[in-house]
């Protein structure tokens, strides 16, 4: 058996999970959040198989150190030695037209990354910090990378340029490249297992960052999140599409900078700005059911971009065989799952109300007589992470 760690940067956020596994079966022996990076207040959850939740308040001043914290707390409960670790996944966001799969970390990897890290504005950096981070504590351990926009690298050329002078992707390789992609793979993959004969598939993966992916024959076909994870449908607190022109007449008029406007239609657009002040659709729900007007607007919205994208994609693949809802809202908002899928009645599509009221588990919500399939999936990308770091590295 081979411990395997999978880690998931984010700005001031660290996840991990560590997996015992014998490349046929994966255990999560241990896992766990750090939060609060270089701000007052962290602390590091850890939680080992079959155990309680305990948190750990602890200064962290940065991703090295919290590192060292969490291998601190692995050692006490879990691990004898770090040496017990075989390998290290890392979850990246964006790999450019670099990388159509996971790596193994090397030097020329390493410039790669480095080079594409201006194309995530607010989250590029912060992936880096987790490989900087371990390269230096376990130099020996080999590392992997796994990208957010691998699997979106098979879009056909029609889905992915924009109508942008042909240097800007030439010179400036400025495309769509989706994000996601271990999610929307790994609950692809799950369906194909139920219902292989499904070949158009749409992807809802719809957390507090969401996106809805097109999968023909198994591959991403098209994306709504683009060349930022900004665009395509309503978040949490991004805007998703808006008119192109906004950020710029919004900086013209407003004397915003450019950080400023990015800042704004990344923190505080979305459910956010629409709910006055909810990024959380539980909340967002509970004002809904008050008649609160705001929240019924934020939801209206939401719902109509969401069946809007599953209509385009339905078009652009000439049918759609299966839905799939994953990530926080899309395997635990029942509310929002019937809401979408009454809009897709006009389809043939029925889902059973009382299957639909389960939350987080894998279930199939379409009735008998549905003429599309309708599932639940849970995701779990780092299980992806760690089977990709297990066969490029054992
Ligand atoms: P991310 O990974 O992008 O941070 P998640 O996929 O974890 O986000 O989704 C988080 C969001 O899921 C929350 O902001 C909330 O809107 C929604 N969510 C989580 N649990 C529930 C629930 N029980 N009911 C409704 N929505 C939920």
């Amino acid at each position: 058996m081979k411990k395997i760690l999978i880690l998931n940067s984010g700005s001031s956020s660290l996840k991990y999970q560590l997996f015992e596994t014998d490349g046929k079966v994966y255990n999560v022996l241990a896992k766990g959040l750090a939060e609060r990076i270089g701000i007052p207040g962290s602390n590091i959850s850890f939680q080992a198989q079959n155990d309680e939740k305990q948190i750990f308040k602890l200064e962290l001043d940065n991703h090295k150190t919290t590192l060292k914290a969490i291998f601190d707390i692995l050692l006490k409960n879990v691990l004898q030695s770090m040496d017990e670790i075989s390998a290290v996944g890392h979850r990246l966001g964006h790999g450019g037209e670099y990388f159509d799969k996971s790596v193994v970390i090397n030097d020329d990897v390493m410039t790669k990354i480095y080079e594409t890290k201006d194309l995530l504005p607010l989250h590029g950096k912060a992936f880096i910090y987790g490989i900087e981070a371990m390269r230096s504590i376990l130099p020996d351990v080999p590392q992997v990378a796994t990208f957010d926009s691998a699997f979106h690298q098979t879009m056909p050329k029609e889905a992915y340029l924009y109508a942008l002078p042909t240097e800007q992707y030439e010179k400036y390789r400025i495309r769509r490249y989706g994000f996601h992609g271990t999610s929307h793979y790994y609950v692809s993959r799950e369906l194909s297992k139920i219902l292989p004969q499904a070949s158009k598939v749409i992807s809802c993966h719809l957390g507090s960052g969401s996106s809805i992916t097109a999968i023909k024959n198994g591959k991403s076909i098209d994306t709504s999140l683009g060349f930022t994870a900004t665009g395509g449908v309503t978040m949490g607190t991004r805007c998703g599409d808006i008119d192109a022109y906004i950020p710029l007449y919004i900086m013209q008029t407003q004397n915003k900078t450019a950080e400023e406007v990015n800042l704004m239609m990344n923190k505080e657009c979305g459910l956010y700005a629409l709910s006055g002040g909810y990024s959380d659709t539980r909340d967002i729900e509970k004002k809904y059911y008050e008649g609160d007007e705001q929240a019924i607007t934020a939801i209206n919205v939401y719902v109509h971009n969401v069946v809007k994208y599953i209509g385009a994609y339905t078009a652009e693949m000439g049918g759609v065989d299966a839905i799939i809802f994953t990530a926080g809202i899309g395997e635990n908002s029942s509310f929002l799952r019937q809401k979408i899928c009454d809009r897709l009645a006009f389809m043939g599509l029925k889902i059973d109300k009382e299957i639909n009221a389960q939350r987080g588990k894998l279930v199939e919500l379409s009735t008998k007589e549905s003429t599309v399939k309708v599932y639940v999936i849970p995701t779990n990308e780092e299980l992806v992470i760690a089977q990709d770091t297990y066969n490029l590295c054992m």
